[in-house]
C-alpha cells in the first residue's frame, strides 16, 4: 500500500469515529483531499486509493495537474479553495467542479458569467470570516444572509453552503467554538430559504470538532499528503 493510501485510511477512519461521536449518519461527512504544492503523481495514488475530489489553492498550479490529470477528468472532482482575484476567475470557471472561496459578490458575478454553458452549474460555498481575523478572507457574518441571496440568484452558479478557515485552538472545546457559529448561521440561511447541503470546515488539526459541529466536508491535505515543503506567496 501506497503511504498516501495508508493516510486516506486513517483520515477516512477519523472521519468515521468522529460521525460516531456525533450521532451522525456513517459517511455523510465527504473527504475533500487537499493537494496543493503535491504533484499530479500524489492525485493519482490518492485516486488509485479510492479518492474523488481535490481541493487547490493556486490557480496555475492547479491547471497545470487537472491538464496532467486529463486522463481522469470525468471521474475527478476539483474544488478551488485558495483565495480568488478577479483577473483568475475565467480560469477556474472553466476548468474547476466547486469553489469554496468565494468572498464577494462581485467574484461570484464573474464566475457565473464566465462558466462555459456546456457545463453543468459551478457549484459555490460562500466563504465566511467566522473568528473575525482581520487577516482571512470571507465575508462577515452580518453580511452573510443577503450574500447568499445575491449568490443563489446567478444563474450559471449553484450556492451549496458555506465554507470557513477559523483561527487555529488547541484544545477541543476551542476548537469547537468557531463550528458551531458556522453551523448556526449555515442553519440561519436554510430557514431563510436557502437549499444549502453543504458546510466546508475542518482540515487535518481540527476535523473532530468540524465533525461534531456539523460539517459535511472536511478539507484534508497535510494528513493526507504529509508536510508541505514549499510555500506560495
Ligand atoms: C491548505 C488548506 C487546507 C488543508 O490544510 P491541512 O492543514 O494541510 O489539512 C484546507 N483548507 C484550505 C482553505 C487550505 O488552504
Amino acid at each position: 500500500m501506497s503511504q498516501i493510501a495508508a493516510h486516506l485510511e486513517e483520515t477516512r477512519a477519523r472521519i468515521a469515529q468522529a460521525e460516531h461521536a456525533a450521532h451522525r449518519p456513517a459517511g455523510c461527512v465527504t473527504l475533500l483531499a487537499v493537494s496543493k504544492t503535491f504533484p499530479a503523481q500524489a492525485v493519482r495514488d490518492a485516486y488509485a486509493a479510492g479518492q474523488r475530489a481535490f481541493g487547490e489553492n493556486y490557480v496555475q498550479e492547479a491547471l497545470g495537474k487537472i491538464t496532467e490529470l486529463a486522463d481522469l477528468r470525468d471521474a475527478l472532482e476539483w474544488h478551488f479553495i485558495g483565495p480568488l482575484q478577479s483577473n483568475k476567475t475565467r480560469q477556474v470557471a472553466e476548468h474547476f467542479d466547486w469553489v469554496h472561496s468565494v468572498d464577494r459578490l462581485k467574484i461570484a458575478q464573474r464566475l457565473s458569467e464566465q462558466r462555459p454553458p456546456g457545463l453543468p452549474p459551478l457549484n459555490i460555498c460562500l466563504q465566511v470570516n467566522i473568528s473575525g481575523e482581520a487577516s482571512k478572507s470571507g465575508v462577515s457574518p452580518d453580511t452573510a444572509l443577503e450574500v447568499a441571496h445575491a449568490v443563489a440568484a446567478l444563474p450559471r452558479l449553484r450556492l451549496r453552503g458555506l465554507m470557513s478557515i477559523p483561527e487555529s485552538a488547541d484544545t477541543l472545546d476551542q476548537q469547537r467554538a468557531p463550528h458551531r457559529a458556522l453551523h448556526a448561521l449555515y442553519e440561519t440561511l436554510r430557514a431563510d430559504g436557502l437549499a444549502l447541503d453543504t458546510l466546508s470546515a475542518g482540515m487535518s488539526s481540527d476535523l473532530e470538532a468540524a465533525v461534531l459541529e456539523g460539517a459535511t466536508m472536511v478539507r484534508i491535505g497535510t494528513a493526507i499528503f504529509g508536510a508541505r515543503t514549499y510555500a506560495h506567496s
